[in-house]
């Protein structure tokens, strides 16, 4: 049997969520963290992050999609899930979940069937302010008042998400927006959580409002300021095959590599199918007895092939980081990221169902 697996560090999750915690208790005590666990925790692994989180005090889970939300009460998680991008309705009311509303017709149908069911539903209200994805953009103060005026509906949220968080001057002027959106809000006499930012934007206190919504930084990087945070997740294989071949051979699709000399190389079970993007091909490394190999030829869909003419005692069946620490060598989804031209990410979310998660 293929062996891939991605390892999730529980400790260094505590320790991320213990770092997040201490910078935004040190600002304000009040302030609630909402993790972010929507496409599979980033990777990691919905249920059994969600299972973690549940024994700290944290306000809500946040979730893109319904269906993400109904795995994790099916999976026993108690706690408020916050549905970001979703416009269910029924589903809402029989899974408890706590929806975000972006459009005034999505939360009159909400309303609608609270009256039905003859109960009340709470929900955050998201306001654009300029993000240009999601949010409430046309005269937002008067839609909040018109949406408290709803029967069976309560406004315990109001949200806003950062574009850019990395430039504080443009973030400085969100906050303006949002803060001009609660101002006016307080005057209507509604006294919700407010939250607006991301992993990057902890670094601002004037950011932090009411309650802060991680992802990124839970699983140990952040990349706008030095926090540090443990990456959680290794990725390790074994080593499938080593071949001697001469100088001149071509390696793998489009003979993209030819070996310039008498070479030693090693054949790994991840691919592109795995979330080893093929953009990897000729720039990456991975890690072999402490040591690096590079990637050599092109990215197969199941198979990757590595330089290891350097190290010659490799052997068939040796572990292989393809994300992670060993010896005095690491490989980071920052590092993925560049090499494959993108962010850390779409590294950590691309990871496929194929690696069996091994919590430790
Ligand atoms: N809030 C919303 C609405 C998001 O879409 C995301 C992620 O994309 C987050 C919070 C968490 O962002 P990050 O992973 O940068 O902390």
């Amino acid at each position: 049997m293929r062996f891939l697996e991605a390892e999730i560090d529980l400790k260094a999750l505590n320790h991320n969520f213990q770092r997040i915690k201490n910078i935004v208790k040190s600002v304000d005590p009040a302030c609630r963290i909402i993790p972010i666990v929507k496409a599979d925790a980033y990777g990691h692994g919905a249920v059994e992050v969600a299972q973690f989180f549940e024994k700290q005090d944290i306000f809500a889970f946040g979730v893109a999609f319904f269906e993400e939300a109904v795995a994790l009460r099916q999976a026993g998680i108690k706690s408020k899930i916050i549905v970001l991008f979703d416009r269910e309705v029924e589903g809402i009311f029989e899974y408890n979940l706590t929806p975000v509303i972006f459009d005034f017709k999505q939360v009159e149908a909400l309303s609608k069937e609270a009256v039905r069911r003859n109960t009340s539903l709470s929900v955050h209200i998201k306001v654009e302010t300029g993000m240009g994805r999601l949010g409430i953009y046309d005269a937002p103060c008067e839609t909040i008042r018109k949406i408290a005026q709803l029967p069976n509906i309560k406004i315990e949220g109001i949200m806003s998400h950062l574009s850019e968080a990395k430039n504080r001057e443009w973030t400085a002027e969100q906050i303006n927006r949002f803060k001009e959106i609660q101002r006016c809000v307080k005057a209507l006499g509604i006294n919700p959580v407010f939250h607006i930012t991301n992993s990057d934007g902890i670094a601002y206190p004037e950011a932090l409002f009411d309650a802060v919504r991680p992802g990124l930084m839970l699983y140990g990087y952040c990349q706008n300021f030095d926090s540090d945070l443990r990456p959680c997740m290794t990725v390790k294989t074994k080593m499938v095959d080593i071949r001697k071949l001469p100088a001149g051979s071509p390696i793998s699709y489009g003979r993209t590599f030819i070996t310039k000399r008498d070479s030693l190389i090693g054949v790994i079970p991840v691919g592109y199918a795995d979330g080893y993007f093929r953009k990897l091909s000729n720039r990456a490394w991975v890690i072999v007895r402490g040591k690096k190999a590079p990637v050599i030829g092109k990215v197969c869909m199941d198979l990757t092939m590595i330089d290891l003419t350097d190290i010659p005692e490799a052997k068939v069946d040796d572990e292989v980081i393809v994300l992670g620490e060993s010896g005095n060598e690491k490989v980071t989804a920052y590092d993925i990221a560049e090499w494959a031209e993108t962010i850390p990410y779409e590294v950590l979310t691309s990871l496929g169902s194929r690696a069996k998660r091994k919590y430790i």
